[in-house]
């Protein structure tokens, strides 16, 4: 038996990194999954021939609102219902203030943030007629404490703590759980673009002195996802290796 037997998981940015993990997690135990990417369709479809059964692939951009409509309803069309969603889609575009262009801000905003309320806003609907649902959106630690060189990235992820918040005051007692996660450093395609000092000066700040792994992350995904964690929400869980305390 696993611990999300039965559940059906739409999961944004699956195709590669913590998505990817968060995948093969919630596919191991027992989910029904389908996740998105943007542009990745060979890794995407590579994933969903490793896994074998329940997991489907969409291409949809998490920034478009019409286009998160429309992966909602077709989800819907065919399963019925949506247990949990996963906001995970994420960029990055780092540049100190000085040099950051409003397209740079702009398209954070957008991927990072705008699709969160976009999927957030769309499966509502379906959540409140089941009378349940969680909702997990990925923030980061650098949203709690900022970092130089990623306002427009930071913002976006201290955007998602506020919103996720907000949404667990106005749906929880309709039985609908809204938790955000924030990871510190994990190793990602998103992090390998960091130099092994910038790495090391990172490493030199986390009590556990590691990166984290991308499945680090979804063992917490699984746990706010299942019914272990039926009386949770509102909350920012770190998954940082104690670099926040
Ligand atoms: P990643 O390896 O770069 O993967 C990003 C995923 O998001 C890919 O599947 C990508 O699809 C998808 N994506 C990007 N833009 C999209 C869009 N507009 N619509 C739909 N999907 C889109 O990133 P990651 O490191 O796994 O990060 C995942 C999440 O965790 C992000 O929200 C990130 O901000 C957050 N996070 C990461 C770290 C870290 O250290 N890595 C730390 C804190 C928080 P394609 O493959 O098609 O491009």
């Amino acid at each position: 038996m696993g611990l999300l037997d039965n559940k059906i998981c739409l999961i944004t940015g699956g195709s590669r990194g913590i998505g990817e993990a968060i995948v093969r997690r919630f596919h191991a135990e027992g989910a029904e999954v389908i996740f998105t990417y943007r542009s990745s369709s060979e890794k995407a479809d590579a994933l969903v021939a490793d896994l074998g059964s329940r997991t489907t692939a969409m291409q949809s951009d998490a920034s478009n609102f019409e286009a998160a409509g429309k992966l909602i309803e077709d989800v819907i069309a065919k399963y019925e219902r949506i247990d949990v969603l996963i906001n995970n889609a994420g960029i990055t575009d780092d540049t100190l203030m000085l040099r950051m262009s409003e397209d740079q801000w702009d398209r954070v905003i957008d991927v990072n943030l705008k699709s969160v309320f976009n999927l957030t806003k769309q499966i509502l609907r379906p959540m409140l007629r089941a009378r349940s649902g969680s909702i997990i959106n990925m923030s980061s630690v650098v949203g709690v404490f900022g970092n130089a060189g990623q306002a427009n990235y930071a913002a976006s992820k201290a955007g998602i703590i506020g919103f996720s918040k907000s949404i667990a005051k106005e749906i929880g007692s309709r039985g609908i759980r809204c938790n955000a996660i924030a990871p510190g450093f994990i190793s990602t395609d998103m992090t390998d673009e960091l130099d092994e000092k910038t790495k090391q000066s990172y490493i030199d700040n986390i009590p556990i002195k590691r990166l984290g792994e991308a499945t680090d992350v979804a063992d917490g995904c699984v746990f706010l996802a299942s019914d272990m964690s039926q009386y949770i929400t509102g909350q920012v869980i770190s998954i940082c290796g104690g670099l926040n305390t």
